[in-house]
């Protein structure tokens, strides 16, 4: 893949619950421009979601023989599921010049650091605190009990990395921290 192409990238990473996806909904309504990139997940799908349009949701069979032809630019396992970014609807995108917003774990957006340097511009969204999202993931009611705690556990885990990245945003307020990431992004639009 081309990394002279003319497209940006923006990689928004998050622990689970913080408003992640609360807040790349609005970043959209805004900025029609970002193009944001369809994971591939095992994970099952939730109410409210669309496959093909939250992410393409295949089995671990179709997953794991993806991965063993190469397909994926990167891919990790995240609470007991795997999640992948396509290499060719990405490197296709890069060479129209579009820019790409992508939604990545720590594992994700550290391959993605590594094969883009600088052209990946990093995101860390933190919640308050820890408790703050626990309130926020039960109040979602889209967990069970398990897999809260698994999410609750690797946050503890990727909140050690909220100082490693180009840019990092509070989501106490949101509408404060919707304007901090508009700035941001508008920044790295140019
Ligand atoms: P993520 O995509 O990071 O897992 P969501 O966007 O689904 O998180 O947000 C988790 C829950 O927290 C949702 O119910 C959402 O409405 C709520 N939420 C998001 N941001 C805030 C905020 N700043 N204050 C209070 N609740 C919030
Ligand atoms: P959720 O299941 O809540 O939608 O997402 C769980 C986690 O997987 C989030 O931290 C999200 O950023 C991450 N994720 C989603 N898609 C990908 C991907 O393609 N690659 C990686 N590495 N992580 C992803």
């Amino acid at each position: 893949m081309s990394k002279e192409a003319t497209g940006k990238i923006i990689v928004i990473v998050a622990p689970s619950g913080t408003g992640k996806s609360t807040l790349i909904k609005r970043l959209k309504d805004d900025f029609p421009i970002l193009l944001e990139s369809v994971s591939y997940t095992t994970r099952s799908i939730r109410e409210g979601e669309t496959n093909g349009k939250s992410y393409f949701f295949v089995s671990k069979d179709d997953f794991l023989e993806m991965k063993s032809k190469d397909e994926f630019l990167e891919w990790a396992l995240v609470h007991g599921n795997y999640y992948g970014t396509s290499k060719s609807f990405v490197s296709q995108k890069l060479e129209e010049g579009e820019f790409i917003l992508f939604d990545l774990d720590v594992q994700g957006t550290d391959s993605f650091k590594d094969y883009f340097g600088d052209k990946a511009n990093v995101i860390f969204i933190a919640p308050p605190s820890v408790e703050v999202l626990e309130q926020r993931l039960r109040g979602r009611g889209t967990e069970s009990e398990e897999s809260l705690q698994v999410r609750l556990t690797n946050a503890r885990n990727e909140l050690k990395r909220q100082d490693d990245f180009d840019f990092k945003i509070i989501n106490d307020d949101l509408e404060r921290a919707y304007k901090d990431l508009k700035n941001i992004v508008t920044r790295i639009l140019g």
